[in-house]
């Protein structure tokens, strides 16, 4: 599918698997003409992925993937084409990426009560400043031989109903999006009609959303439910939402593969017509 569109990818910024250079060599193997870095609330792999994408003629669409709180809830939020230095960012991410990571080492520190892991294991796993997670202490309970795999990890001793699961602190869904077009940016919601613990966000609370400046839907994505997307369509009528389709490309730590879902290029377009806080590259 020469020239497709995926805008949602992470690289070892945060949780995924490959560096920003190698997830853009991924993207020219997998025929992309687009693909959109979205690391879990950092930019510092746009630059790289720049970098890597000059005089390849691929399109990098610079984004990240904001965590947010609703409730007992974690909703993730897309964010594409922000000023990557505006204020109220770099001090929200960073505020979001602090508590993760003492968050991850309250994590550890209770699973080390049971199992054999250490924290250096767990730094073993993850990028120097990258955002860290539970799927780094995934990747170190795998190294210990503890778990097969990350997905083992999750559905076990990771499971967020389990007892070694803490949460960290993120702003609520609504402070994301303004936080997010404050900044020039466009949001999209990732992923919202996943079964488990990121459940669909309602109506009234997508209503609140778009109000404040929420510009589309993820639709087309591995995790959302055949029913949550007939809804999350009527959502995008109703309320005239940007429908997105993407990967969630985490090279080797999830089985998502880069193109399996795609974006139109009207969609995309959309996205950036909303934006005012820094341009698509155009490699
Ligand atoms: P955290 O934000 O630290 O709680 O971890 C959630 C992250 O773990 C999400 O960004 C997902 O990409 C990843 N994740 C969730 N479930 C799985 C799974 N079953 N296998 C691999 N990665 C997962
Ligand atoms: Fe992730
Ligand atoms: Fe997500
Ligand atoms: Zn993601």
């Amino acid at each position: 599918m020469p020239g497709a569109i995926d805008l949602h990818a992470h690289s070892s910024v945060s949780d995924g698997t490959e560096s920003p250079t190698e997830l853009i060599a991924a993207a020219l193997a997998a025929g992309l003409g687009t693909v959109a870095l979205t690391d879990h609330d950092s930019t510092s792999g746009w630059a790289e992925a720049f970098a890597a994408a000059s005089g390849t003629g691929l399109t990098v669409i610079p984004g990240m993937e904001l965590s947010t709180n609703y409730g007992p809830a974690s909703v993730h939020m897309l964010a594409y084409l922000f000023n990557p230095m505006d204020g109220g960012v770099i001090a929200e991410t960073a505020r979001i990426r602090d508590g993760r990571l003492h968050r991850a080492e309250r994590i550890v520190e209770k699973i080390g009560e049971d199992y054999d892991l250490s924290w250096d294991d767990v730094l073993a796993q993850s990028a120097d400043g990258g955002t860290l997670g539970r799927p780094h202490i995934a990747d170190a309970l795998v190294v210990k031989g503890h778990v097969g795999s990350r997905e083992e990890a999750f559905e076990s001793i990771l499971d967020w109903k389990g007892p070694y699961y803490e949460k960290y602190y993120a702003p609520s869904p609504l402070e994301g999006v303004s936080m997010i077009v404050a900044a020039g940016g466009v949001p999209v919601l990732a992923h919202p009609a996943t079964r488990g613990r990121y459940r669909v966000i309602e109506e009234h609370a997508i209503a609140e959303l778009v109000d404040a400046g929420l510009v589309g839907l993820e639709i087309f994505h591995r995790d959302n439910t055949e029913d949550g997307k007939v809804r999350l369509h009527e959502l995008a009528e109703k309320f005239d939402l940007v429908v997105t389709g993407s990967s969630d490309y985490h090279g080797t730590g999830k089985p998502n593969r880069l193109a399996e879902n795609t974006t139109s290029p009207e969609s995309l377009q959309r996205i950036i017509a909303a934006s005012s806080g820094t341009k698509p590259f155009r490699g």
